[in-house]
């Protein structure tokens, strides 16, 4: 195994060297030995003594030099100073076979000097939701964190009651977030800054060194890896819940799944975080606030962009301005997609806000919407997406301008809707489904729903018989709360 600690190299005041607290009885809850090979560990970590002991913080790999990271972050748009790892440590990058750069970062492990007064600890339920959830994401096309191991630790944690605790090996391409520019700016040491900012740029976009202007370019190209991350979120009905800027990642992944859900019926301003009361972060306003923490990114960048603050501002806004641009033009392409439409004209865009309020007004789950839309295309389909809707004559009228639009592609009915299939999955991690996985390993310690989803999710886009796993909750399993856990 190819292992580093660069980030260890860089000021002290960037971080600080930290152990995990043991924990009592630690067990097994799920090891990802397909990631565990990518990344090149030592082969069976996921079946050894000495794995579970490593995973749950008792024991410091030989390959580890545990720190955790200091970082701010604007918390629902108030600027909190202080964050940081209050439950995370890094425990080295490793190299993966792949040549690329990974974290790897225990969360869950006990108290760190950035705790403020929390326990450091993770409970069972958000740490099943995030293994399902990012290992899920990574299938379906999204940029994200992902899951190398869970545990759990045979100690409870209190949260409203006592439920079981669990730790998350999390593996991410780094942990670097806007807040980490924010905390290291706020130190008021330029050097610091540009220290910062030349690792971001060494180590996820080396491009920019041949750039007229690097730092420029570095806001440019976080900017447009923001604009493709919401993109997805978008296409698939995810809704982050929580989008401060202490977890808006600088390489463009997904990071921090506390409250996250998928929408079932689509409604374009669902909330599902029970802290989310205004609806800040709500399903539509996720663009317009990743722009917003781009901004906050910006304002730390602006005295490496250029001397003259004027010429800084001026610079910066013409680079944030672009996200709006990138967004649009991802989102009609890959909303078109969605619709069977492998070129997209400007007017696809009322084509497809008309369908999403067809949705909206008749209640429709937003994944099933979209993925039986391809029966309508199929000779003898079991299910069609009209069989959706309540008011079909609404459907039809719709249908007809698809059909017409779709005529003017040369793609037979059939290539269309294998297209359409292998863009709009059928199987989606639905909240209810995480709900019963997580209340079945609480209760009984029994993990076998668990598994099934994990192993269901890994091919959302295919045909499947497992009814109970595609189907919306029925009224009384719906989910209407997260909570970040
Ligand atoms: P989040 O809302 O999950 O992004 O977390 C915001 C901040 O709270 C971060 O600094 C976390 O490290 C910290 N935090 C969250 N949960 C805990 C916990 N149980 N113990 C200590 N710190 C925590
Ligand atoms: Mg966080
Ligand atoms: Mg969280």
């Amino acid at each position: 195994m190819q292992v580093d600690h660069s980030y260890a190299r860089l000021p002290s005041v960037f971080f600080q060297p930290w152990q995990a607290s043991p924990v009592a009885n630690p067990s097994w809850l799920a090891f990802n030995q397909q990631l565990a090979t990518e990344l090149g560990l030592p082969a069976q970590q996921g079946q050894t003594e000495q794995g579970l002991l490593q995973f749950s913080g008792n024991a410091v790999p030989d390959w580890a030099k545990p720190l955790t990271q200091a970082y701010a972050g604007h918390q629902f748009g108030q600027y909190n100073p202080q964050l940081g790892d209050g439950r995370a440590l890094l425990l080295a990058e490793v190299i993966a076979n792949n040549g690329k750069r990974y974290d790897i970062q225990l969360k869950g492990a006990g108290p760190t000097p950035y705790s403020r007064g929390g326990d450091g600890r993770s409970a069972i339920g958000p740490v099943i939701r995030e293994y399902l959830v990012s290992e899920a994401m990574q299938v379906l096309g999204v940029p994200t964190t992902r899951a190398l191991a869970a545990v759990t630790t045979g100690q409870n944690v209190y949260r409203d009651e006592p439920v079981p605790g669990a730790i998350l090996t999390r593996v991410a391409s780094s942990h670097i977030r806007i807040g980490t520019f924010q905390y290291i700016a706020a130190l008021g040491n330029p050097d610091y800054v540009r220290q910062l900012a030349d690792y971001v740029i060494d180590r996820h976009y080396p491009d920019c060194q041949q750039r007229e202007n690097p730092y420029l370019a570095l806001l440019g190209q976080v900017v447009s890896k923001q604009a493709r991350l919401i993109t997805h979120w978008m296409r698939l009905g995810f809704i982050h819940g929580v989008m401060n800027t202490d977890n808006t990642s600088i390489s463009g992944e997904t990071i921090d799944y506390g409250p996250c859900a998928f929408i079932d019926q689509y409604q374009s301003d669902k909330v599902f975080s029970s802290i989310d009361r205004r609806g800040r972060y709500a399903y539509s306003n996720q663009p317009p606030i990743a722009l917003w923490n781009l901004a906050r990114l910006a304002e730390c960048l602006l005295p490496l962009i250029a001397d003259d603050e004027k010429t800084a501002v001026a610079l910066a806004t013409e680079a944030l301005q672009q996200f709006q641009s990138q967004y649009e033009a991802q989102w009609l392409q890959q909303m078109a997609a969605k619709l069977g439409l492998s070129q997209t004209e400007a007017s696809d865009k009322t084509l497809i806000d008309d369908y999403l309020q067809l949705l909206e007004q008749q209640t429709v789950d937003f994944t099933l919407g979209f993925r039986y839309l391809s029966g309508e295309l199929r000779a003898g389909a079991d299910i069609k997406a009209s069989d959706l809707f309540a008011n079909t004559d609404a459907f039809s009228t719709w249908h007809q301008r698809w059909l017409a639009r779709l005529a003017e592609q040369a793609l037979s009915y059939t290539e269309v809707a294998d297209r359409m299939d292998s863009v709009n999955p059928l199987l989606i991690p639905r909240n209810h489904l995480i709900a019963k996985a997580i209340q079945q390993a609480e209760d009984d310690g029994d993990l076998r729903f668990f598994q099934r989803l994990q192993q269901a999710w890994q091919t959302p886009f295919a045909s499947t018989s497992d009814a109970d796993l595609i189907a919306p909750p029925k009224p009384e399993e719906v989910v209407h709360r997260t909570f970040c856990g």
